[in-house]
Formats: C-alpha cells, structure tokens, sequence
C-alpha cells in the first residue's frame, strides 16, 4: 500500500513530501449516478471528521447544502467548475470536476490527463451505463487507476455479484472489494470491512428515511441482529476470497484491477471508506514524463500542465483563466515562468486557487495541485509552464470529432474579431478548428465531438466577440488521421476532404460515413488512414 501521508516526510525534498500527501482524482460517470451528491458528501465527511472528530448524520440533501455553504464561509472551500480541494488526514485531496454533459466529453478527457487516479461511480441498478464506459476508456488510455463505487445501495438494485460479473466481462477489469454488503440492494443492513475488518450497520430512521448513521457490530453481534442474511454474505465473501477478488496493488495501479465499494453518497454510507481508500491506495503524484518521454522528477523546479481554459469567469473584466496541474517542485505566487510553446516569460502575479467562490489567492502549490492563472491570453490547452530546466509535456490527445460545421462570420466587416474569436475558441479546446486552402480562411470548419459545443462558440461568438456567425453542417460523420503523402489522393475521392487541424497541423480526412470509409480503406488500402483517440 502507499500509505505515503503516514509516513515520516521531514527528511525528504519539501516539494517531494508535500507531493506524497496529495491524491488528485476525478469522478467519472453517467449523469444521475450521483456525482454531485458523492462530492458533497465526500467534503462534508472529510471536513466533518476534520473539524469535530465526528461524522454527524445528514438526511436530505437541503441540509447538506446549507451546510455546505457556511462550511464554504467559514472553511473557505466549495465547488467550482474547476476543482475541490478537501483536506484529510494529513492529506490534500484535489477533486477535480468532469462536465456532466456528454456533449463535453471533450473537457473532460483533457482532465483526465491532470488526475492520478479516478472514481468510476455507478449506480447500483444500473451498473455500467454509456457515458461511464466512454470515460473509463479515456482513462484506460491515460493508465490512470480506477476506484469503483457502487452507489445507491440504500435502494432496490442489483446483485453484488452480478455487477461485479458485468465490470469483469465488459471492461475486463478485476474487480477486487474492499467492503461487502449484508443484504440485497433494497433491504441493504450494512457493509463489511473487507480490509480492517468489522461490520457496520446501516440504521435506519423512523418514517423509512435512511441516515448515516454508522455503528460498529462484532461478527457475534452482528450474526445475531442480521441472521440469515449475514451468512449470506459471509459465503459470498469466502467466494471472493477463493475467485481471487482481493486487492491486489500493482494490478490496480496498472489499471488492470479495481477496488470496489459498495455505498449510498445520499445516506453518507460508505463514504467514510472511500476517503480512506483514496488516502491509502489512490496513487500519488509521479514524476510525469516529457515529450521526449523523459520524467520530470517531482523535486525538480516547478512545472505544470494546461489542462483547461475558462474564460468570462468576471464579466467585469474579459478575463481568460488556465488551469493548471503542478506537476513538479513548488509553485510561489509572483513566480516568472517560461511558456514553453513560446518561450516566452508569464508571469504568476495575480495566481488564484481554484476553491472558493470568492477567488482565493494562492501562495504556493505543489504537484497535484490546481492552480488558476488569470490573464492567460497566451496559453492554449495542453501548454506547459516551467521554471528552470526547460520541459515540453506531451499534447493531450483530442477525440475523435463526429460533427463538422463550416463557420461563416454574418458580418463581413467584422473578419478580424471573427478570426480573433476562431482563435481564442480554438486555444481554449472548445472545439477543433480545421482548414484547407480550398475552403480557405474565412471558411474555416468546426470540428466537434457533441453538438452542443457548437452552441457554445455561436453564443461566444456573437456576445464576447461581438461578431455573429453562420454554421452550415457539412455532411461527415467520421474523422481519421492521414499524412502528406495519402492527402491528396484523398481529397480526390467523392464523400472524402482532407483538411489540418489548426491546433497541432495534423491532417485529418473527414468522410462521409463509415461505409465509405470502408469502401476507399478496401479499395485502397495503402492509404493512411489512422483512427483518432474513441470515447466521444
Ligand atoms: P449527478 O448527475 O451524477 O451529479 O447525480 P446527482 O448527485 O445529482 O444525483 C442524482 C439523483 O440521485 C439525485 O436525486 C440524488 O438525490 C440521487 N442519489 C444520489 N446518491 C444517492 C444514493 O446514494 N441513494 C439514493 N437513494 N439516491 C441517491
């Protein structure tokens, strides 16, 4: 286990023991499954546990958000668009926020580069559903380590076996629980400590209303109060045991297994565990390797990465804001750093932290972190910052666009804040922008993986740029990577056109469907024609 937080860190490098305290993770899952109840619950527990020593029960979700807004007054914490920081246990956990909309997939494949590990969050009924196994592909492709949460216990749902089956047979990864429900989903008793040991029971209210609160039982205790149903789950544990469902570390960390727990967010069941599990077993941040494929060890100067770019946060001021993920050394607030795609100097006066609705001045910032620059003008998505020692951190791989859209600005006189805002959009990874000489520079095409980004840039376009667009869909459906020597052939053929994506000069051919691209891949099979990254 990497129980780094316990360990002694006086001796080590600042910037290294601060590193080992810190787990920065996502949530991924399909909307409904109940992320924004986790990551409340998540923050009350652990500020609950923090501040008073005890964990008090919160039935309804109102309670929970009043609560939640004196803690953000008094605690200086709350939920932004961006990123949670919840301290416990002596650890910096940096919840990072995923946009719920599919149509945004996109956002969220970009923090996925910036996280350490993620929480698959599914709901007991439903088991994996469309949007949770697009994402947990996105985070296969990155290696990052999946945690799995069963959420919804308190409710009717399916066996616990049954769901562990489907994340085995569809995902092929091994599901190893670390906690294990007596009773089914629907008449839910409590959970088993499959690490430490014990038996919680859920109570329940008077009125049918669940509560968390949490009491601990002996084995003897608990056979007598559950009965049957607790040697139901005792021979369904030594089943665990026996099909080789424990945890295992090295597996998880390759992103070959998962630790699983079962719990109701609502109910705060379960969510105690989960902290733990995050504090113990989620990773923390590694030496991330350069484009050269070279570590940048956490202990070297700072470094970070853009991993997403906001703008309008003030309306008072059209500001444009990057996040950025440390990746090495100690971030001080007033720092002069190098951009490395321009070389350029960019200077870190007005640093924020991204918790609080008030925004928050930040001093200093290690690996995990989240800090907030404003006045980001010149960054893009997926630029690199350091001080000292030069480093490049590879691109963040782009989806695989699906809808394509040529753009057109209504008012001719206004081409200069239309290519303007073409810009900014594109450097802000709000959508991909591709051209060609044929279509030439007034023309350019929106390349999209859900519809509704396109909304975006028309709204942005017309109220911050001042300069309305037109959109005309353009009839492809499939995008694929090809290069200089397959470009022009391709561009010959009927239902085909190659165009470059602005952001990294790649070329890509877009098709008009799959058939087609079947048929010239079949007729021509020289060509180059390689799939981009799925999962949108
Ligand atoms: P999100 O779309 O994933 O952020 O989901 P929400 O957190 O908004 O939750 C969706 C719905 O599920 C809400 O009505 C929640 O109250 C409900 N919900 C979330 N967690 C639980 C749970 O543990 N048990 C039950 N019964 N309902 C839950």
């Amino acid at each position: 286990m990497t129980v780094a937080a316990h360990t002694s860190t006086s001796k080590l490098p600042e910037a290294v023991g601060e590193a080992a305290r810190r787990r920065t993770f996502a949530v991924i899952s399909h909307p409904d499954a109940g992320k924004s109840t986790l990551t409340e619950a998540l923050a009350l527990h652990a500020a609950a546990i923090t501040s008073a020593g005890a964990v008090h029960g919160k039935g309804d979700r109102k309670g929970v958000t009043s609560d939640w807004m004196e803690m953000e007054q008094a605690r200086g914490i709350s939920i932004t668009s961006a990123a949670l920081r919840i301290d416990y246990d002596d650890c910096v956990l940096n919840l990072l926020d995923t946009p719920g909309h599919a149509d945004f997939s996109e956002d969220t494949y970009r923090v996925l580069a910036a996280v350490d590990a993620a929480i698959m969050l599914l709901d007991s009924a439903k088991g994996l559903e469309p949007q949770t196994l697009k994402l947990f592909d996105v985070a296969r492709n990155q290696g990052i380590p999946v945690i799995t949460f069963v959420n919804k216990w308190d409710r009717p749902g399916r066996e616990p076996l049954e769901l562990l089956d489907e994340i085995e047979q569809r995902i092929g990864l091994r599901p190893t629980p670390l906690n294990w429900p007596v009773g089914i989903a629907g008449d839910f008793r409590g959970l088993i400590d499959r690490v430490e040991g014990g038996y919680t029971k859920m109570r329940r209210t008077p009125g049918g209303a669940t509560r968390a609160e949490e009491e601990r039982l002996s084995d003897d205790q608990a056979e007598q109060v559950e009965g049957e149903t607790w040697t139901q789950a005792l021979e369904e544990i030594e089943l665990l045991g026996e099909i080789g469902a424990d945890f295992d570390e090295e597996s998880f960390l390759a992103g070959k297994s998962s630790p699983v727990l079962f719990g109701a967010a609502l109910t705060n069941f379960g969510v105690a565990q989960l902290l733990r599990t995050l504090v113990d077993l989620a990773p923390a941040p590694k030496p991330r390797s350069d484009a050269e494929g070279t570590p940048r060890p956490i202990e070297a100067p700072f470094s970070g990465l853009v991993f997403k770019m906001q703008a309008n946060m003030d309306k008072q001021h059209r500001d444009r804001m990057a996040f950025v993920r440390v990746c090495s050394g100690r971030f001080d607030r007033g720092m002069v750093l190098t951009h490395a795609a321009s070389g350029r100097p960019f200077a870190t006066k007005y640093t924020q932290a991204v918790f609080g609705s008030e925004r928050h001045t930040i001093d200093t910032a290690f690996a995990g972190d989240v800090i907030a620059l404003v006045n980001a003008h010149a960054l893009s998505v997926g630029d690199t910052l350091y001080e000292g020692k030069p480093v490049h951190f590879p691109p963040i791989p782009s989806f695989a666009p699906e809808h394509f859209m040529v753009a057109r600005a209504l008012d001719a006189g206004r081409y200069k804040q239309f290519r303007r805002g073409i810009e900014q959009l594109d450097s802000e990874g709000v959508v991909q922008v591709l051209v060609s000489d044929v279509r030439g520079e007034q023309a350019p095409v929106l390349a999209a993986v859900g519809p509704l980004q396109f909304d975006v840039v028309k709204h942005r376009m017309e109220h911050e740029f001042r300069a309305p667009i037109e959109l005309s869909p353009l009839d492809y459906a499939v995008a694929r990577r090809t290069d200089a020597a397959s470009a022009p052939i391709l561009h010959g053929l009927s239902g085909a056109e190659v165009l470059t994506r602005r952001s990294d000069d790649e070329l890509l051919v877009l098709v008009h469907n799959k058939w087609r691209l079947k048929v010239i891949q079949r007729d021509q099979p020289d060509l180059v024609m390689e799939a981009l990254l799925a999962g949108g």
